[in-house]
Order: C-alpha cells, then structure tokens, then sequence
C-alpha cells in the first residue's frame, strides 16, 4: 500500500485549512476520512488507486459491516439495475464502451491489526448481479464513538461518457462515482443502519460529509488541464521522472469528490468578489430580515475556475458572469459559499452526457454555438448547477428519497437568480456573429441532442450526437460560403419575442399529470416525467406560494435558517416543516387590510402530504338595481361569488374593482366551499372580480377563471334583463291581479 502515513497530515491540516467554518464542523467532518493516492493510466480512462477510509460510528447503535457505494460499476453491463431500471422505463440508451470498478484488496488497519476483509456485493431485487453496493463484513462490531480504518486497492475504468460520468475519445475525462464511497449509518425507518442504495435510475446520490486528501497522478498532457473538488495544494503539479505529474488536492466537509481533466480546454481562473454584483433591494432585504448590516449579510470572496472548451472561449465571460451571479444571490440568501474554490466544466463536444451537473465544489455545465444570445446558455445551467453548491452540496438531504429537498429548493432559486440577475430582453437570432431581433418564423429540426441550426453558426461543427453518426467536431472550412449565403437572406425573423419571466414559467408543470404526491419517495416514483414533476417545478411552485403568502421578509427567515441549521448535515422534510412552523407561526395573509392567518400544518397535509392541486374559480358577479338613496343618487346591491374547486383550502385574496376605478381587497379563509357576499347599498356597479390579484398562490391551476369583468354589453344585456323582469312582474301582477 502506498502512502498509508499520510492520515496524520489530514489531522493537521483540520486546523488550518478550515475554510470559514467552526472547530466544532472541523471535528464533525473528521468523523470520515478519506485518502487517496490515485494513477490514471496513459488510456485516460483507467484509475488505480489506493484508498484508506477512517469512519467513526457516530450513530448510537454498533454495526458489524461497512456499506460502500460502488456506482461505476451500473455502466459494467446489462445487468446491472440502473440499466435494468432504464429498460423499464423506456429508456434503451447504453454506454458505447462500459467502464467498472474491481476492488483487488481489502484490508483492516485499525489498531495495529491488519487483516485481509470478504467485499460482497449486494444482490439487488430484479438485478440479482447489479454490483453497485458493496458490503465489507467487520471482524467485531464498530460501537458508538469507535474508529475503523480500512484500507481498498482497486481499479475504475471509466465508461465512454454517459449519464454524468465518463470519457470522450479526445482527452476528455470527467471522473465521478469513480470510487468506493461509504454509504450512511444512521436511523432509518426507525432503526439505526446503512442508508446505502444501489445506483437506481431515478435517484441521484447520498453520502456524509468527510475530509479528502486525494494525490491524483495524470500524464503529463493534463498538466494544468485539471480541476478537482480538492483544492491543488502548493504551486502546482509536480513532476515525476515517468512522464506523469502530481496533484496534491484536499477538501473538508464535502459528501463527494470528482475530478476532471482535458488535454484541449483552457483553464481560466477569476476571484468572485460580492462587490462586482452588488443588488441593493436584496442586502436591504436580507440585513432587514435577519437583523444584521448590509455589510454582514454580503457574501464573502471565492476563487472560480473555468475548464472550458476552445470553441467556447468566447463563452467565458458568460460563465463566470453565471457562476458569480449565482455565488452572490446564493450566498445572500442563503449564507455564503464556505469553500476556497468553486470549479466549472464547459464539458467536450463528445462527451456532452457528462453536462449539467453538481458535484461538491465541481460542477458541469454545457454550451453550444450557435444558439440564441439570449436563450440562457450557458447561464441557465450553469446558474441552477452552481446552486446544487447550496441545495444538495451544503444541505446534504437524502437524494434517494426526498429529490426535491435540493432539486425543489434549487429550481426555486435558480428562477429567482435568473430573474434578479438577467432582466428580460428581446430575444435574439445569431445569424453569424450577428444578433437579429426576433426569432426564426418556425423551429428547424431538432435532435435528441444538439440542434441542426447550430451547424449554421460555427467555427466548429459540433454534429449531434446521434447513434449511427459518430460524434464529431471539425472546422468548418467552407464558413464564408455560407456566411455569404445568409447574409443574403431576407429578415426573415421578424417575431420579436421576449424572454418569458423565469418564476412564472415553473407553471409550466401544470400541464403534467400530478399522480403522485411530493411525499413519495423519489426513487420509487412511477417514472422519470413524475420525478421531473415531483423533484423540481412542483416543489418550487410551492415555496414560491409559501413565502408569497407570508411575505418576502419572513420567508427570507425561514429558508436561511433552514439552510443554516442543516448546513454539513441531513434534513429530512420534516425539518424543514418544523422551522417553517416555526418561523411561520402567526404569519397573515400579506397584501391586505383583512387579517387572516395561514394554517401552515394544513398548507404541508395538502401540498406535500396529499396530492392536491389547488384551484379556485370566480362564479358570479352582479349588480342588481336598489332604491335610490335619499338624495337621488343610484344604490346597488352586488353578488360575488367564488368557488373552491380543489381540496386545497387556503386563504385566498379577493378583489372586487368599482366603476370608478377604486378597488376593495378581502381575504377568504376558503375553509368552506364557496364565498357568497351581498354588499348592499353600494354607491356605484362592482366591474370587475379577481381572485388572488397579486398571483400570491402560485400553485393555483388554472389563472383563467380567476377573473370576470363586466364590461358594457354585460351591463347593458344586464339592464335589458332587468327590464324584461320588470315586465314580465307587471304581467304577472296583471293577471294575478284580474285572476
Ligand atoms: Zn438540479
């Protein structure tokens, strides 16, 4: 075993290294140790590597096994469950060249013994040969407070890249899931064992926060080609006389850690300071929310590191502008990014499925040329990525089962950063370098992956990315041609568009079918277009909805100090609940003078614990004529009348707007069915009805029934009606009369 006296080193750097956080998380961290010494091969696919882990049981009941994720090893073939899972779903995709994980050695370090350990792989229900959990059964029980130490010699070859992990075939290697990592010991379904699934189609990952020492050694051509979770220790690399060099790279309080390295792209770095993105309504906002100064609540600095494609370069600006958006408004909303470096991957054209995703510290993110300037590429991913740092990287909620713990809570906020960060503008069509207003009349034709427009506009063809067509990327050599070609063209996009406002379109999942309810575990869903439902749009319409309710100020409270209190840690969903009760309590209505309080307890039974849609409609609306008033001037009596057409009670706002222009704004409870109200003696006619004006119940279905105005036909078909009653009561009295 190489390198087995480094643990020490780990110990000592704690103390130093502890980037903005407390002795007491330095010590929590400390609980899980892991340090590697890592080769990857000249093939750049191929990692060897030792690995020693240090694990203190921290739970409060003893165990006799460790349980490890061992992910790399769904890409070994058909029969592992993430592929048979895929097939279920109608998913037939498979990786071109399969990758795998084979552990050669396991032994026991702790105290001096050193004994040879059994690694078993877990039989999973429906794949009996998937090999993605690995058991090691211990020697005597670990109890509560104890300290193991184990030692794995193994080698991942990674898959040619496929669903966030892998290789492309020009010096492209993005490493993720590329080691054994432990899963979690602690209390699940009431008693204390390994949280430790197989890697499921479905779900994403879980493991606990720990310390890295990683030594990566690459061939030489990756020099200065990396980035890592880890932070590169010294200045650099350093060389060996077989043509390799070394990294030293080390990470605290992190639940995961990935690397990349390409032999084409650029590295760029910049410093993210909170100055150069300064909002004053959103400091005022949180220094007033949490009591502090506009100074306290501003995040603090951090170095971003760009591994970008050559073709993207003039992307660049773009993606630290995304990344230092999102550190900003992310760190002032929620706390500020703890971490010395944040890395962002532009990833190669042939290894594009390695895109848009979170890693700590590390993230994916994806451009092509050739889009429009203004589509949000690559700001758009980059953004929500960079926010998976906060949702998912610092509050480390179990992905197996509650997905829209970080996927809900970042779709949430990326809308909000997008919103806050890039002003709506005029959509743009790229014709060579060229902006036009506008856009083309109809969509061109569209792959699976990558659009045929974007072959207009390149310097590099980046083709799709389709079975039968082996990926490429070449220049383009006859670009004059074609550019001439267009050039000549007339303006044909002439539609001029505008971006659609970010929060509102989460409303876009109302189109789906909401079969299941958010409580559902992910991993079990009922399909990947449910997960897409339940794991992101639905979960941010309904904090939207939560925090319109309650007001900016208040709802700030509540998601800092949710992020707070489970930041390094687990939450369950009933966390959150808990400080949502919490800070919630008591919390009216806002926006109108009639004071009603939110049952949030009732809120959580229909949002999350049932699967209600919520939904109100307007019913009626009339002026009917009443006696004059003593000095002449016309009297009405008004009905309105709204309706409750989901399980979903919770108060709503009511405006009735008045013929000349002023409004009256009540709030129903919505506890009954319906809303009835009589206002005798009105002045003038009611015009207009709405329900929820200011759009505070962003989970209401259906905005089309919310409103019915009155306008001038109605009120003169209205008057005729009265006129016709009117004499159809004077026949009536007529006859009755004579009869
Ligand atoms: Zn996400």
């Amino acid at each position: 075993m190489r390198h087995m006296a480094v643990l020490p080193v780990v110990l000592l750097l704690l103390g130093c290294l502890t980037p903005n956080g407390s002795a007491q998380e330095a010590v929590a961290a400390a609980d899980l140790q892991y340090e590697m010494d890592v080769r990857l091969d000249e093939d750049g696919r191929t990692i060897q590597a030792d690995l020693v882990v240090q694990w203190t049981n921290t739970g409060k009941a003893p165990t006799s096994e460790l349980r490890w994720h061992v992910y790399n090893n769904a890409w070994s073939g058909p029969q592992s469950l993430w592929l048979q899972e895929a097939r279920r779903h109608g998913d037939r995709s498979q990786p071109k060249v399969v990758g795998d994980t084979q552990v050669e050695q396991v032994r026991m370090l702790t105290q001096g013994e050193d004994l040879p350990l059994d690694w078993n792989y877990q039989s999973q229900p429906g794949a009996p040969l998937d090999r993605t959990v690995a058991i090691t059964p211990l020697p005597k029980p670990v109890a509560p407070g104890e300290t193991v130490q184990v030692a794995l010699r193994f080698t991942a070859a990674l898959p040619q890249a496929f669903r966030r992990s892998g290789w492309g075939p020009h010096g492209y290697l993005h490493a993720v899931q590329w080691y054994p990592k432990l899963g979690v010991f602690e209390q699940l379904d009431g008693q204390w064992q390994w949280n430790c699934e197989p890697y499921r189609y479905l779900t994403e990952f879980y493991a606990d926060f720990a310390t890295y020492q990683v030594r990566l050694t690459v061939p030489e051509r990756y020099r200065d080609h990396l980035v890592a979770t880890g932070s590169i220790q010294g200045d650099g690399p350093q060389d060996n006389a077989d043509g390799t060099v070394t990294y030293e790279t080390y990470a605290e309080q992190v639940h995961d850690y990935a690397w990349t390295v390409d032999s084409n792209a650029l590295l760029m770095e910049r410093e993210f300071h909170a100055e150069n993105y300064r909002d004053e309504q959103q400091e005022a906002l949180m220094a007033r929310a949490l009591g502090k100064t506009e100074e306290e609540v501003r995040p603090s600095s951090t170095r971003m590191i760009l591994l970008i494609q050559p073709e993207h370069e003039g992307l660049a600006d773009r993606y630290f502008d995304a990344v230092g958006k999102a550190l900003y408004y992310y760190g002032l909303w929620y706390g500020s990014y703890p971490y010395p470096t944040i890395s962002c991957v532009d990833p190669a054209n042939d290894a594009r499925k390695t895109g848009g995703m979170e890693y700590p510290r590390l993230i994916t993110g994806g451009a092509r040329l050739g889009r429009l300037a203004t589509t949000m590429s690559p700001e758009g991913v980059t953004v929500h990525e960079l926010g998976h740092q906060f949702w998912y990287g610092l509050v480390g909620n179990d992905e197996f089962r509650h997905a829209w713990l970080d996927e809900g809570f970042n779709t949430y906020s990326t809308a909000r950063v997008l919103e806050a960060g890039w002003p709506p503008e005029l959509e743009t069509w790229s014709v060579f370098g060229r902006e036009v207003a506008g856009r083309l009349p109809m969509s061109l034709p569209s792959y699976d992956e990558g659009e045929l427009r974007s072959v207009l506009d390149l310097t590099r063809w980046e083709s799709p990315d389709l079975r039968w067509i082996p990926a490429l990327s070449y220049e383009l050599r006859h670009r004059h041609d074609l550019e001439r070609l267009f050039a000549e063209l007339p303006p044909i996009t002439a539609f001029p568009r505008v971006e659609k406002h970010r929060v509102t379109d989460n409303r876009r999942v109302m189109d789906h079918d909401w079969t299941e309810p958010l409580q559902k575990p992910t991993m079990d869903l009922l399909n990947s277009s449910m997960r897409r439902v339940n794991a992101y749009r639905r979960p941010a319409l309904t904090l939207e909805t939560m925090g319109r309710l309650m007001g900016e100020e208040r709802w700030a409270r509540v998601l800092y100090r949710y992020h707070q209190t489970w930041r390094f840690k687990h939450p369950q969903p009933q966390d959150f609940l808990d400080i949502l009760l919490a800070e919630g309590q008591g919390a009216e209505v806002v926006g109108t003078e009639e004071r009603v309080t939110i049952d949030w307890q009732s809120f959580w039974k229909h949002a999350y614990l049932e699967n209600d849609r919520l939904g109100f409609s307007v019913h009626h609306l009339r002026n009917v004529p009443a006696p004059a008033a003593e000095d002449g001037s016309a009297r009405f009596t008004v009905y309105a009348g709204i309706r409750r057409v989901s399980d979903f009670a919770v108060p709503v706002p009511i405006r009735i707007t008045w013929d000349d222009g002023s409004s009256t704004t009540h709030v129903w409870d919505a506890k009954t069915w319906t809303w009835d109200q009589r206002f005798e003696q009105a002045p003038m006619r009611a015009v207009r009805l709405d329900i929820d004006p200011e759009r505070l119940l962003m989970l209401e279905d259906d905005w089309l029934d919310n409103s019915l105005q009155l306008d001038a036909d109605d009120e003169i078909s209205w008057d005729m009606g009265i006129q016709v009653m009117l004499w159809a009561q004077q026949v009536l009295q007529y006859y009755g009369g004579s009869g």
